[in-house]
Parts: structure tokens; C-alpha cells; sequence
């Protein structure tokens, strides 16, 4: 008989909510605007009352668990912290306890990029894995790191902050008060200005197109676009050197990416592939493979989260 668990993916604007079977489909899913709630009482009630209704919808009287994606998420207090940046809501918001208490299952609850590296474990590409390294491309770069089958949390929770490992100590001023962040080259953002200073080496005098995005320069890599290539392999030689570093850590199987981002795909992972190899220490070579998530995009949160409620 199938099992089911709940995930529960938040975000600033939008909370979204999925009852995901085992074999990792989406058997109902349903949203709330976060940010139109005061307070973490009418927001907690208002997640409980929709995940109520959808169960009712689908005839489902238990779930095995409940699990939660969330920015500032704190995986030992089972809530979100205080004064998260992009949430209207600056108490904390003590979700593990209060859905604990409406719904008599366990629920766990963790930063995104965590939440994606579980949600990889139990459906997606890493499974059968007990070394992985997940890592999520985005406005910023998360990581989720696995070792022996579990994720790697630290003495206060803040393991996985690859995004902040310096690759380039004089390089580009990051939003951490530091310089040469791996994020300020391979996040979204990161990703606009290599494109920028690409296109000035070519063409000083050039206009950037209005608007640049992220998704522009990885719709042009993918078109052969010159410019927004080496976009790309100025990501991906951060990148892998990064990688490369963080495999002598941990010697995981595999590093997963995921996140808009990767949406360029091989003009990313050829690039990326090369440098990864060149940088890793002997001992390494050739055994580590550097993967795209195999969740869907669209569903990654979401299943995310609720592998989290799963007995993983
Ligand atoms: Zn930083």
C-alpha cells in the first residue's frame, strides 16, 4: 500500500503545499500567498487549514509526516527564526510544534538546500547514495551536504554554507560583507555580470540588453551565443574549483545541481565537468560525477520538502 507525506515549500510570496506519494508524485498540491498574513498564529492556522482540506479532498485520513523547506529554517527547533529576511513575518514561526499538535505525525522542518538534497535522496537522482553533495543555484547558492546517508548540520545548524566558500579572495564584493564568494559567480546574479564583463571584452561600447537576466544568458549559451558562454565557463571555472575543493571534505559519489540557473544545461555542465576534473586532487580524479538534479523543476521544492517528512 502506498504511503504519503506532506511538503510544505515557503517562500516570501508564496507557501506551497503538496501531498506526495512514495513513488514521489504529486498527488494534490495547493497554495497560499505568504506574505498576506500578520502574524505566525493566522499563518500557521491558514497552512493547517488548507492541509486539512486537501486531505479531505484526496480521502486521506493520516500521512507518514510532514515536512517543510523554509528559509531560516532551524531543523533543531523545528521552526523558522526570527526576522527571516524575504518573510513579512519577523516573530519566530514555531511550525514543527504547532502542525505536531494538529496532526499527530512527525514533521521536520529545514532550510531549502537541505530540503532539496533529501528530496534528491528519496526521489530523485541520489537515491542509493550515502555521499552527496546538493547544490542550488538561485539568487544565492545553497548547499545540502550528505554524509553516511544524513545531512550534514554542524554544531549550530549552519553547516553547507558553500555559497560563502572564498574562491577568489580579491574577487567580487559579496552580500556577506566579504569578497570573491563563490555566489557572486554562480548565482543568478553572478551569473549577469560575468555576461556583462564578457560582452564589454568584446564590444567596450556595447548597451547590455535591457532587463538581463539569468534566463536570457542561459537561453543564449544554449543557442551558441559566444558571449553568454563564456558567461558560463566563468561560472563554471569558480564553480569547479569550488567542487573540486569540497570533494577533499567529504569525497561524496556525487555533486547535484539544481535551481534556474542549470536551466543552460551543457553550455553549464561541459564547462563545469572540465574544470571540476582539473582542479580535484589525484586521489579523486575521475570518480566523483557532477549531475543534474533529476527532479523535476517545478516539483523540486515540493518533493524537497516532503522527503523531509519521510522516514528517510
Ligand atoms: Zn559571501
Amino acid at each position: 500500500m502506498s504511503t504519503y507525506s506532506i511538503g510544505i515549500d515557503i517562500g516570501g510570496t508564496n507557501t506551497d503545499i503538496g501531498i506526495v506519494r512514495d513513488d514521489g508524485a504529486i498527488v494534490r498540491r495547493d497554495n497560499l500567498p505568504t506574505d498576506r498574513y500578520d502574524t505566525a498564529e493566522t499563518y500557521m492556522e491558514a497552512i493547517a487549514g488548507q492541509i486539512q482540506r486537501m486531505l479531505d479532498a484526496t480521502h486521506l485520513t493520516t500521512v507518514q509526516g510532514i515536512g517543510i523547506g523554509a528559509p531560516n529554517g532551524n531543523h533543531q527547533t523545528v521552526r523558522i527564526e526570527a526576522n527571516t529576511a524575504n518573510l513579512r513575518i519577523k516573530t519566530p514561526i514555531p511550525l514543527g510544534d504547532f502542525l505536531t499538535e494538529q496532526f499527530g505525525v512527525p514533521v521536520r522542518l529545514d532550510n531549502d538546500a537541505n530540503a532539496a538534497a533529501v528530496g534528491e535522496m528519496v526521489y530523485g537522482g541520489a537515491r542509493g547514495m550515502k555521499h552527496f553533495i546538493m547544490l542550488t543555484l538561485g539568487t544565492g547558492v545553497g548547499s545540502g551536504i550528505v554524509v553516511e546517508g544524513r545531512l550534514l548540520h554542524g554544531s549550530h545548524g549552519m553547516a553547507g554554507e558553500l555559497g560563502h566558500a572564498i574562491v577568489s579572495p580579491d574577487g567580487r564584493a559579496c552580500s556577506c560583507g566579504r569578497n570573491g564568494c563563490l555566489e557572486t559567480y554562480a548565482s543568478a546574479r553572478g551569473i549577469c555580470q560575468n555576461y556583462r564583463e564578457a560582452l564589454r571584452k568584446v564590444q567596450p561600447t556595447a548597451n547590455e540588453p535591457e532587463g538581463l537576466t539569468c534566463r536570457f544568458v542561459g537561453e543564449s549559451a544554449l543557442r551558441g551565443d559566444p558571449v553568454a558562454m563564456e558567461a558560463y565557463d566563468t561560472t563554471a571555472r569558480w564553480l569547479g574549483l569550488a567542487l573540486a575543493n569540497a570533494v577533499a571534505f567529504s569525497e561524496p559519489e556525487a555533486i547535484f545541481l539544481m535551481g534556474g540557473p542549470t536551466r543552460a544545461g551543457e553550455a553549464l555542465m561541459r564547462p563545469l565537468r572540465k574544470y571540476f576534473e582539473d582542479n580535484l586532487l589525484f586521489l579523486y580524479k575521475g570518480k566523483v560525477q557532477v549531475l543534474l538534479s533529476q527532479l523535476p523543476q517545478n516539483d523540486a521544492a515540493i518533493l524537497g520538502a516532503a522527503a523531509l517528512g519521510t522516514a528517510w
